[in-house]
């Protein structure tokens, strides 16, 4: 008897998960440009969107090499976005080259589109800069910036995409 209670309550859990699976593959579906509605994406929903690049910066917190990504010399008049949700991050006329490899920017395109919080990691003290929306991490924020911030929010190109103007 109790045997069989196990089996109906393993059924039900799989059909949960079936159900879980498929409605998250619908939140996919949408169309690219417009921006992602980041709530209820679990970590298996993320990995599918994400190029594993794109993931391992923005979930994983990971850092590309210097020098490496897209954006770091990109120079053209546009809009950064968040590459996990597409939110607004950062504008091309706040990017300045700081001569470290990354994108480099002295401010955000507005204060409620970025996130910080402190980052012990790697014994070092920082502090973490991440998407007010998704929670995708961007980088750090450093106090070795340019007037009239005095800020260096210096970004993974991997976080980043471009829309031009
Ligand atoms: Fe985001």
């Amino acid at each position: 008897m109790s045997g069989r209670s196990s089996l109906v309550w393993v059924v039900m859990v799989c059909g949960g998960l079936v159900a879980g699976t498929v409605s998250a593959m619908a939140e996919g579906s949408r169309k690219e440009d417009v921006p992602m509605d980041p709530s209820g994406m679990n970590d298996a929903d993320w990995k599918k969107k994400l190029t594993p690049e794109q993931y391992q910066i923005c979930r994983l917190k990971g850092t590309e090499a210097p020098f490496t990504g897209k954006y770091w010399n990109h120079k053209e008049k546009g809009k950064y976005l968040c590459a996990a949700c597409g939110q607004e991050l950062f504008g091309s006329s706040a990017k300045y080259d700081s001569g470290s490899g990354w994108p480099s920017f002295w401010e955000p395109a507005d204060a409620s589109k970025v996130k910080t919080e402190e980052d012990n990691s790697h014994f070092m003290k920082r502090t973490e800069v991440l998407c007010s929306r998704c929670g995708a991490h961007l980088g750090h924020v450093f106090d070795d910036g340019p007037r009239p911030t005095g800020l260096r929010y210096c970004i993974n190109s991997g976080a980043l995409d471009f829309s031009g103007e």
